[in-house]
């Protein structure tokens, strides 16, 4: 490409809401044929708030809060928000918690007291040993609503116990489903790559029009994907805010990041959608075609 054309492009990029850091990525995202998108922070609007509390083993949901608020002062997810904003609302003075641990892709663990305590996801959850069916149907009904489901656990005396579990409800962003249409309608194939449970995947994808969904990856998993996809033949690209997006927002034809996301997000991709955009991307194809044009 002429330095001119991509200067230009650049500057159209900026009208479009695309910030372009580098003239190849605008370039491949002409040829993309996959699209491979992050759920929480990408598709929706990542500012997840507290739904539902469900308690067991007769504890209030004021000291669920409690220990899940402790363990998450901790960890900089997005979810960890969700739970201090809501024992903040509700006046919760946390826990005194130590020996924070943020297991990527799964949740936290800290020590309260004595004992061990963990927040995070099933999976998380069930390798501490504890019995989870008490709450089991509860949380699929949850997961149906694309909630993400957190489950809280307390380990005593080398005993695991359920706790119980907090929700929280994610908006999906307002253009997204005309982003996805759009997409589409070019006969791009979309693959959602979530660290979310199955269900929780799934509502959300429904939601969208969305018919591939790879849930419970773990952040190596979204790069491994990618290149799974390319070696098949595919020229792909990558949306994703999150730290946990990073390593495959690197490993994309073309990475696109969140404005809106983590800066490692932003430093590991091609290009930026400002204000998280998501229809910034059938916007900066258009340019890519036209600058590809162009050029040849
Ligand atoms: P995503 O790909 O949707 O951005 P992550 O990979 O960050 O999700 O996390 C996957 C899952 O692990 C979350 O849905 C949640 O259940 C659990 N999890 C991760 N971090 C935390 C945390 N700090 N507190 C509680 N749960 C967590
Ligand atoms: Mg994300």
């Amino acid at each position: 490409a002429t330095p001119v054309s991509i200067m230009t492009a650049t500057g159209r990029g900026a009208q479009a809401g695309v910030l372009v850091k580098t003239a190849e990525s605008l370039e491949r995202l002409a040829s993309v044929d996959t699209i491979v998108v992050d759920k929480t922070g990408t598709l929706t609007e990542g500012k997840p708030a507290v739904s539902d509390l469900v308690t067991v083993s007769g504890i209030s949901e004021e000291d669920l809060l409690r220990l899940a608020g402790a363990l998450e002062k901790g960890s900089e997810h997005p979810l960890a928000e969700a739970i201090l904003g809501e024992a903040d609302k509700r006046s919760v003075q946390l826990a005194e918690a130590a020996d924070f641990e943020a297991v990527t892709g799964k949740g936290v663990r800290a020590r309260v007291g004595a004992d061990e305590v963990l927040f995070g996801n099933a999976a998380f959850a069930a390798e501490s040993g504890a019995d989870l069916s008490a709450v089991e149907s509860r949380a699929e009904e949850l997961a149906e609503l694309g909630k993400t489901v957190m489950y809280l656990v307390r380990v005593s005396g080398g005993q695991a116990a359920l706790q119980g579990l907090v929700a929280v409800a994610d908006p999906i962003k307002p253009n997204a489903r005309a982003a996805i249409d759009a997409l589409h309608r070019d006969g791009i194939r979309i693959v959602m790559a979530t660290g979310d449970a199955p269900r929780t995947a799934q509502a959300v994808a429904t939601a969208l029009g969305i018919d591939e969904v790879r849930a419970g990856v773990l952040p190596e998993g979204k790069q491994k994907l990618i290149e799974d996809l390319k070696e098949a033949g595919a020229t792909v690209a990558m949306a994703g805010d999150g730290v946990n997006d990073a390593p495959a927002l690197a490993a994309a034809d073309v990475g696109l990041a969140m404005g809106t996301g983590a800066d490692v997000a932003v430093e590991s991709a091609g290009m930026t959608l400002l204000k998280g955009d998501l229809e910034g991307i059938v916007r900066a194809r258009k340019l890519a075609r036209a600058t590809v044009r162009n050029i040849r």
